[in-house]
């Protein structure tokens, strides 16, 4: 299962539907507390293919972004990116560069009138999706 604030949502639907036609991906940080992920940071990163169909973040923000998740005592928890014109599941080039079957793997579809997310685990070409809950501010509570 994976936690995503309203706000953390909200930004990577606006930033996803800013950067249409192409696609945009990032990384998400935060806490893992049992089998749950709480995702506390979102770092959009450029995607330095400019692709409608492809992603492939820069190098040098990745290196930042994971910086300074160690400084902030963050767990690397998984990436977005959208997909500005095809469903919210993986694409088969989406499942080959999955390298990481820890990561969680979250696709933004903007092909629908509704944006919709989803966050899915990959392993060795198998796709799962995991339930992904968006939750208010802690100061709503
Ligand atoms: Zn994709």
């Amino acid at each position: 299962m994976v936690i995503i604030t309203r706000t953390a949502y909200n930004c990577i639907i606006a930033n996803a539907i800013q950067h249409v036609p192409n696609e945009i991906c990032g990384l998400l940080a935060g806490f893992i507390d049992g089998t749950t992920k709480i995702v506390r940071n979102v770092y959009f990163l450029k995607n330095v293919d400019h692709s409608p169909a492809h992603f492939t973040m820069d190098v040098a923000e990745q290196f930042d972004a994971l910086k300074d998740m160690r400084q902030q005592h963050l767990v690397m928890l998984g990436n977005f990116h959208s997909h500005p014109a095809t469903p919210p599941r993986p694409s088969e080039e989406d499942k080959r560069m999955a390298y990481d079957s820890v990561a969680s793997y979250i696709i933004v579809s903007l092909a629908s009138a509704e944006p919709v997310m989803k966050s899915f685990h990959i392993e060795r070409g198998i796709t799962t999706e995991e339930k992904l809950i968006i939750r208010k501010e802690k100061s709503d509570d």
